[in-house]
């Protein structure tokens, strides 16, 4: 039988290092394909079009909710940011695991649309090396980094929603550990309904 796709929502405060993860983790294994989002924001210098965002005018964005193209979307400090419904159905048809980087309230609308969903949160070893990394990025300025930092404090809240905690001190140790998760969460017995019954039905047919 086919292994299904899995919808993993990674969420972590901005400046956590969870973008970088997210490509090591698609580089280094197969079954892997990254959502690219939809946002208002403008472009960070080196940011392109269709590779970290696609980014769109607010008319845009509103249209594409309204023909019901986003799985789900949120405002984060004043910028709309959306997921793309084609690519992610695709993908999980095709059995890859689709990898959704999305902040905490797109999280649990994740959730409430598709029950297992593997929702995992990335925290940074500590919060002075978040504030280290915010500023290292040197795109941002300083009220933009007070903003993220004050955003942090509200997303810590909900860590406790999320199924997995993982640590972000070292690049390689945690995308290894990222996917023995996910490897883990494929063999829960909510995650393979077809293998249970196909199991039941053939103890049936021995009886
Ligand atoms: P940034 O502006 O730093 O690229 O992203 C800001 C926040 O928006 C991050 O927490 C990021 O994970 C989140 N984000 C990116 N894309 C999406 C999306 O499609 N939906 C939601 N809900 N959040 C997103």
């Amino acid at each position: 039988m086919k292994r299904k796709g899995i919808l993993i929502v990674v969420s972590g405060f901005s400046g956590t290092g969870k973008g970088t993860l997210m490509k090591e983790l698609v580089r280094t294994y197969d079954n892997y394909a990254l959502s690219v989002s939809m946002t208002t924001r403008k472009p960070r210098p080196g940011e392109e079009e269709g590779k970290e965002y696609f980014f769109v005018s607010e008319e845009e964005f509103i249209k594409k909710v309204r023909e019901d193209g986003l799985v789900e979307y949120a405002n984060y400090c004043g910028n709309f940011y959306g997921t793309p419904r084609e690519y992610v159905e695709r993908q999980l048809e095709k059995g890859k695991d689709v990898i959704l980087e999305i902040e905490i309230q797109g999280a649990l609308k994740v959730r409430e649309k598709f029950p297992t969903a593997l929702l995992m949160f990335v925290m940074p070893p500590n919060a002075a090396e978040l504030k280290k990394r915010l500023e290292g990025r040197g795109t941002e300025s300083e009220a933009v980094i007070a903003e993220r930092i004050s955003r942090a404090a509200v997303e810590a809240e909900g860590i406790e929603k999320y199924d997995f905690l993982v640590i972000n001190d070292n690049l390689e140790e945690c995308t290894a550990r990222m996917h023995a998760l996910v490897q883990a969460a494929h063999s829960m017995p909510v995650r393979n309904p077809e293998l249970i019954d196909e199991m039941r039905r053939q103890l049936e047919a021995l009886r």
